[in-house]
């Protein structure tokens, strides 16, 4: 299995190792240097193997790849409507490094053009650059799983040749955006698009995200599920500089680019995916990266809205232990469609039981919805008469302080259960 896996990846990237088309960035000598020729593929799975094709160990810069990290770093440290009120989601179809804020908010529109990112570094709490940066460095390579070195080459020219960073730092402070010294929070930023990194390093940081903030390799949680969310959503819409509407249409996960040739890109709960060839099209999009990109995902179905069936069935087998009784078994991951078509079943069958048993043991993952949903079976049935209970061995679907508000009846076996459902029955 694993083998045809490596045939796919190693097929798609022959496909385009021919296309040379685009060109290295030149706005620092160091850019200019890569080899145009480099090209690699990595492809993580959510339990951390991964599949590498070609350059997948040339380190490059991070470059922009780091904006949604940064971001994301900071939802995690000072909060959701910290981070809101100075930081928009809109996409702005402008490019990366415009010198531009909302019209009337006066926010950069959205963490992933340049504006956005100086931002996002200054919410990052720290009280001086260095400090702001270890954060920071330690957030990606938690991520990534390794720590990660800092190109300082790279770092220097960014620093000497960043006139156009230090407008938009200037024009946060002047519209209250930014606190503190720009020339501090730029050192930072500067720092940050410096970070090395190798296509495997950022598979590995992809599938941190497509798994909800737990890194795959090291079993840690990096961040939580609420700041995953937030991090895909503006890659999705403001990903892929001003090509973000072509690339979710055509590859379908959301991404982020760099000028240093990278590309990351996440499928949700799935896996994560790598890509480094440092020739650029206009838009500094890799141009092997994108097509790469767009051949693994029509080929292996990655579109995040590839709907391919209505979500499969959660009960797994429904029976009458004896006259009366019936139990529903239920497994996979239940959320609110799932728990929905549940609920439905059950009240539809209620002719045919005075007592419904759903059985939880093979429930591998539940969100809150799902959970209420299924706490309030209860109150439903008994308003008819009839009886619902749960079984919840593990105590994971229903855990003791999630009951409160409920009149759910939640039982550690099914043989307890059954055996009140026959008192009431008797009773
Ligand atoms: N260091 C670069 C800049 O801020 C990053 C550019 C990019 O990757 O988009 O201009």
């Amino acid at each position: 299995m694993a083998e045809l896996v490596q045939q796919y990846l190693d097929q798609i990237r022959d496909e385009h190792a021919g296309d040379t088309e685009g060109a290295v960035a030149d706005y620092i000598p160091e850019l200019a240097n890569a080899d145009p020729t480099e090209f690699g593929l990595s492809l993580s799975s959510s339990d951390g193997f991964v599949y590498e094709s070609g350059d997948a160990a040339t380190e490059f810069t991070i470059q922009s790849i780091s904006k949604p990290f940064t971001y994301a770093l900071a939802l995690d440290q000072v909060g959701q409507d910290v981070v809101d009120a100075k930081i928009g989601v809109e996409p702005s179809g402008e490019a990366f490094n415009e010198i531009s804020v909302d019209d009337t908010t006066k926010r950069p529109k959205n963490p992933m053009i340049n504006a956005g990112a100086i931002a996002a570094v200054s919410l990052v709490p720290g009280t001086t650059p260095d400090e702001r940066f270890a954060r920071i460095h330690e957030f990606y390579s938690r991520c990534a799983g390794r720590k990660l070195d800092i190109d300082h080459d790279v770092y220097a020219s960014e620093k000497a040749t960043g006139s156009r960073n230090r407008a938009i730092a200037y024009m946060l402070q002047s519209f209250g955006v930014l606190d503190g010294d720009p020339d501090e929070v730029l050192d930072v930023y500067f720092r940050q698009c410096s970070l090395r990194v190798t296509s495997t390093d950022l598979a590995r940081m992809a599938t941190t995200l497509a798994r909800g903030g737990v890194n795959p390799c090291t079993g840690r949680r990096v961040t939580d599920s609420a700041v995953v969310q937030r991090t895909l959503s503006v890659m999705v819409t403001c990903g892929m500089y001003d090509a973000a509407g072509d690339w979710v249409s055509a590859v379908g996960m959301p991404a982020k680019s760099g000028v240093g040739g990278g590309i990351v890109a996440v499928l949700p709960g799935q896996l994560g995916i790598g890509v480094y060839s440092p020739l650029l099209d206009a838009k500094g999009n890799s141009v092997r990266g994108v097509r790469v990109c767009r051949s693994l995902s029509a080929r292996l179905g990655l579109h995040f809205l590839t709907v391919t069936r209505e979500s499969s069935s959660t009960i797994r087998a429904r029976y009458d232990l004896c006259e009366g009784v019936r139990v529903y078994e239920l497994h996979g991951d239940l959320l609110f469609a799932g728990a929905e078509q549940v609920l439905r079943t059950v009240e539809n069958e209620r002719g045919d039981y005075d007592v419904a048993i759903l059985e939880l043991s093979r429930i591998d993952d539940i969100n809150g919805a799902a959970r209420n949903m299924l706490a309030g079976l209860r109150t439903d049935l008994t308003a008819m008469n009839k009886e619902g209970f749960l079984v919840d061995p593990d105590h994971k679907v229903m855990p003791a302080d999630t009951r409160q508000g409920h009149h759910a009846i939640v039982f550690d076996s099914l043989d307890d259960a059954v055996q009140v459902a026959k008192e009431f029955r008797a009773g």
